[in-house]
């Protein structure tokens, strides 16, 4: 799936919201959320010393519409990662969801599309190609 002018903009609101709160090792991703009424939300990462404490930005982002909408339908969904000071490519770039993220996505929307780095640049998928066999509670064999 090739991106289109929304998406574009989805990424553009993720690099926004990880530029604007950036702080090394603490906020170092954005994500933006285009729910199926055509709402964007945006989220960053919660670093914490206590590691497992950590909240994706995917998931505040999710946690937003949630708790502003009621609603939960995930049209589109993207992060963006800020380098870090050190870095030469200084470049905030769309990143892949980690596991427990596509976990997340496809509980609350098997449908949804993730906008991700591919060979060609960025892409869009269904969760579902990213989280093949996922476990479910309704798939008994
Ligand atoms: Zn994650």
């Amino acid at each position: 799936m090739s991106l289109t002018e929304t998406d574009r903009e989805l990424i553009a609101s993720a690099i926004e919201a990880i530029s604007r709160r950036y702080r090394n090792d603490w906020q170092e991703v954005g994500a933006a959320l285009l729910t199926r009424s055509g709402r964007r939300f945006v989220g960053v990462n919660l670093d914490a010393y206590l590691g497992r404490m950590a909240v994706c930005a995917e998931a505040v982002a999710l946690g937003q519409v949630i708790t502003q909408l009621g609603e939960a339908g995930i049209e589109t969904i993207v992060a963006v990662r800020h380098p870090k000071p050190h870095e030469t490519d200084r470049e905030v770039r769309v990143v892949s969801p980690c596991g427990a993220c596509r976990e997340l996505i496809f509980d609350y929307d098997r449908g949804a599309r993730v906008l991700v780095p591919g060979p060609d640049g960025v892409e869009g998928v269904r969760i579902s190609e990213l989280l093949p066999n996922k476990y479910s509670r309704e798939r008994v064999l």
